[in-house]
């Protein structure tokens, strides 16, 4: 018999989650005016809202905790972590940030301009946030494939050449400041990138004179299904892959909350020259210093550790394959989700789950807050509230896939809690005949309304 999988950890400490019932969660939900992002995280039960910083560190990376270097300039813990970043990525420069986010603000400060337009796979909501602050457009060039939930396809992160070359050929190059490559491509469903694409994307820019980056906050997730799915790739190690992914690129941006395996972090790594020095200026007006950029010395040291672990193999497929174990479970049900499953999260597909609420009615919302009702699961809505409305017509925007996203922390639950996830979804879908309304907004922010948007049951 072939043997399963297996966590290449043990459990040394462990924290304990609350059950509540039904009553107490539907007062809970409305004083949160049913937004998930509102309710305490006490009264959660399994909290799969983000695997964005709420992973457990091991028992290395809390050992870095207390040697930190803690020294403004020239701290221990930096070089480490500026050490690591170079073995890793194989990019020249670095400059450490508070989150994801940040190395977002810090890069794009130094590259997007007011009427630029930055092409890419599906573009994760602060990335796009950030680009259209700048009154600048993201424009989306993943392959169809990505917008059908029931496709299997190995590689649903990546980008349609030719869609990218339209965008090439309509602007000017001056214009097109990079391509933002994002792996896995978040906003797709956590979909991979294959070697054989970024190689593409890689030439297409070098054709057209265009730098390529990387929103890489999962890269070793990408890795991950890389070696498990690209022909030549089956016998290559976790590092070998993610070096070679990254040698295709100009530069990088990654939230460390993610593959870097700590609760707060993220960084920017790159190879002109140029570039590193405009940036730099913006990371020390926003972030801090350059030998900190907005983290402690402890977790910058912790984060060198997590990258490392991240990048083993025995850690990713008990990471990937405890998302694949939720995933057939629900397929096993019945219950709709996007194939092949995500790196890091399930994916709900509440246009096939809940087709009677309309769209208008924000379907995948409330789909993610009966969830919360039944079983004290705490997931998030990746569809119309998370599209926001369109910049200039401030109209609602209208994606072609309404879900509702299961994202799962790195090394924090068990099977266990998976099979009681998967469990109250079954119930949900046993009696989703009833659910035929939804919800309204009574309150919401210009900008990224989903964290804070207030909604009245309908
Ligand atoms: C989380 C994430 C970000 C933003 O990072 P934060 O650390 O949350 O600021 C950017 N891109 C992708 C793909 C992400 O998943």
């Amino acid at each position: 018999m072939e043997l399963p999988y297996s966590e290449p950890y043990k459990i040394k400490m462990v924290e304990s989650i609350k059950r509540s019932t039904k009553e107490q969660r539907l007062k809970w939900i409305k004083k949160a005016n049913y937004n998930l992002f509102n309710l305490s995280s006490e009264n959660v039960f399994v909290d799969l809202l983000t695997d964005s910083g709420t992973g457990a560190m091991s028992d290395k990376q809390w050992a870095e905790m207390m040697i930190g270097d803690e020294s403004y300039a020239g701290s221990s813990s930096f070089l480490k972590l500026k050490k690591t970043v170079k073995k890793i990525t194989g990019f020249k420069y670095f400059l450490p940030t508070h989150q994801g986010r940040a190395a977002e603000n810090v890069l794009f400060s130094a590259l997007v301009k007011e009427g630029d337009f930055v092409p890419g796979n599906s573009h994760f909501d602060t990335t796009k946030g950030h680009i259209e602050f700048r009154k600048a457009t993201a424009v989306d060039c993943t392959i169809d494939e990505a917008f059908d939930t029931s496709i299997i396809h190995p590689f649903k992160g990546n980008v349609d050449l030719s869609k990218l070359e339209d965008v090439f050929k309509s602007h000017p190059k001056e214009k097109i400041p990079f391509v933002i490559l994002t792996i896995t491509c978040n906003s797709a469903g956590g979909q991979p990138v294959s070697v054989k694409n970024t190689r593409e994307v890689s030439e297409l820019c070098k054709q057209y004179g265009i730098p390529l980056y990387f929103d890489a906050a999962r890269y070793a997730e990408n890795a991950y299904f890389i070696k498990k799915r690209e022909a030549g790739y089956e016998n290559k190690t976790i590092k070998e892959i993610v070096k070679e992914v990254f040698s295709y690129g100009d530069g990088m941006t990654i939230s460390a909350k993610k593959d870097g395996l700590v609760n707060m972090g993220g960084f920017i790594a790159l190879n002109n020259k140029a570039v590193f020095k405009q940036a730099t200026v913006f990371n020390i007006m926003y972030e801090g210093f350059i030998t900190y950029g907005g983290m402690n010395g402890r977790d910058m040291g912790a984060l060198a550790v997590g990258l490392d672990e991240a990048t083993e193999f025995n850690y990713l497929e008990s990471r990937v394959e405890q998302i694949a174990h939720l995933g057939k479970k629900l397929v096993e049900y019945g219950v709709p989700v996007l194939q092949p499953f995500g790196g890091h999260a399930i994916f709900l597909d509440a246009n096939k789950f809940v087709p009677k609420i309309p769209r208008e009615e924000y379907r995948a919302q409330a789909l993610a807050i009966e969830l919360y009702i039944v079983g004290g699961i705490r997931g998030v809505e990746i569809g119309t509230v998370l599209a926001d409305r369109d910049p200039f017509t401030r109209k609602n925007r209208f994606p072609d896939l309404e879900m509702v996203r299961l994202a799962v922390p790195r090394r924090t639950y068990t099977n266990n809690h998976m099979d009681y996830v998967a469990a109250c979804l079954k119930n949900i879908f046993d009696t989703r005949e009833e659910a035929k309304s939804g919800y309204e907004i009574t309150d919401e922010a210009p900008i990224m309304r989903h964290f804070t948007v207030k909604f009245k049951k309908i």
